[in-house]
């Protein structure tokens, strides 16, 4: 499985990994991160186009005369999290932080390129795609937007994830439905403000919106089918300031996660018309503005089962393993996956914080079986034919 001229390497992508963990950068920010990568591939012989999304990286290598075409992702972004590691290499950048491991993604990736620049035992073409802004701000959606699959056609898409508290290095994958849908609304409640003595002169917007979040409560529990996962989380109710004034308006904030098509739209049928139809009720109105951040994972059935043999080929089947349940997690790879066939896994990362936690850090043990297990799937993707 280990590839014997990346472990030589190994310390350092392990330095280049602190590196770039120490200069964390937000998406659509991640200059100095994607100089660093243009820069590399370029070194080491792809073709380097830029720009795409703003600071997404693609490079290109070809050897051999196969027409068969691979893309694989990292992703190159940090979160708006105050590092708390205490680590030598902990974040420069106060209010910044490689909280999901993209630093490692972005490494991994780096490593197996190096090797495949070297070695080029595979036929055909490889694109590497370096995206900015996976953290809620769909990066993959807009490099496609902006040509990714049109200059750079794939006849498939892999991406992986680190996935802390499962044993390190064991490879997780699912056929089909791996990750959630996930939706951002906010529902803004219009009253009438007023005087805290008298309610009946004003239209009291908090009251309604105590009586919408507990509305809500029911949509999952009487409207979806029980068979079908569901999430509405009010994680944010913002109204008024002292005990005596009734406020003019509330603002409610929800995170809404899915996994089937029906049931995503289900979601945003009734909890569009509860709000409306609740703040009505209470003589005020509601506006709902309901964004549908990122659609659910869906990875296709022969490119997961392509991935998984060869997983199971290098690593054995008690650590290459099918996973049974899907995550409420999201991810925008699911954008690349809604145009092109492939799989997005997950590498178990070990104990330790989860991801987007302060004292999370990107486990370095998986840096060379990620690294490895990219340049054995590129190498079998793209394989001479018989
Ligand atoms: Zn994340
Ligand atoms: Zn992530």
């Amino acid at each position: 499985m280990l590839i014997s001229e990346i472990v030589a390497e190994e310390n350092d992508f392990v330095a280049l990994r602190r590196q770039l963990h120490s200069r964390p950068e937000l998406g659509y920010e991640e200059h100095e991160t994607s100089d660093l990568v243009a820069r590399l591939l370029g070194d080491w012989g792809y073709t380097v186009h830029r720009g795409l999304g703003g600071t997404g990286v693609v490079g290109t290598l070809t050897a051999g005369t196969g027409t068969r075409r691979i893309g694989i992702r990292a992703d190159m972004d940090a979160l708006p999290i105050l590092e708390e590691t205490g680590l030598a290499y902990a974040s420069a950048v106060p209010g910044k932080m490689h909280a999901c491991g993209h630093d490692g993604h972005t490494v991994m990736l780096l490593a197996a390129a190096r090797h495949l620049a070297r070695s080029r035992s595979f036929d055909g073409t490889i694109h590497l795609i370096f995206q900015p802004a996976e953290e809620g701000l769909a990066g993959a959606r807009r490099m496609m937007d902006e040509g990714l699959f049109r200059l750079f056609p794939c006849d498939a898409v892999f991406a992986v994830h680190n996935w802390p508290n499962r044993p390190v290095g064991d490879f997780l994958f699912r056929p089909g439905v791996l990750m959630s849908a996930a939706d951002n609304v906010t529902i803004t409640i219009e009253g009438k403000g007023g005087h805290g003595a008298h309610p009946e002169m004003a239209v009291d917007p908090i009251v309604a919106g105590a009586s919408t979040v507990m509305a809500l409560q029911t949509i999952v529990s009487r409207n979806i089918d029980p068979q079908e996962p569901a999430v509405i989380t009010v994680g944010a109710f913002q109204s008024g300031q002292a005990s005596n004034v009734i406020p003019g308006a509330a603002t409610l904030r929800l995170s809404v996660r899915s996994f089937a098509e029906a049931v995503h739209d289900q979601l945003q049928d009734r909890i569009t018309a509860v709000a409306r139809l609740q703040a009505e009720s209470y003589g005020c109105t509601a506006t709902v503005d309901y964004r549908r951040i990122y659609p659910a994972l869906v990875n296709t059935p022969e490119e997961t089962a392509f991935a998984h043999a060869l997983a199971v080929e290098l690593v054995g089947a008690d650590r290459a393993r099918i996973v049974a349940r899907s995550t409420p997690g999201s991810e925008d790879f699911a954008f690349m996956l809604q145009e092109k066939p492939g799989c997005y896994f997950l590498l178990g990362a070990g104990d330790g914080p989860m991801l987007h936690h302060a004292r999370f850090d990107f486990n370095d043990a998986i840096l060379t079986r990620g690294a490895s297990f990219w340049v054995h799937l590129a190498e079998r993707y793209l394989a001479k034919a018989a």
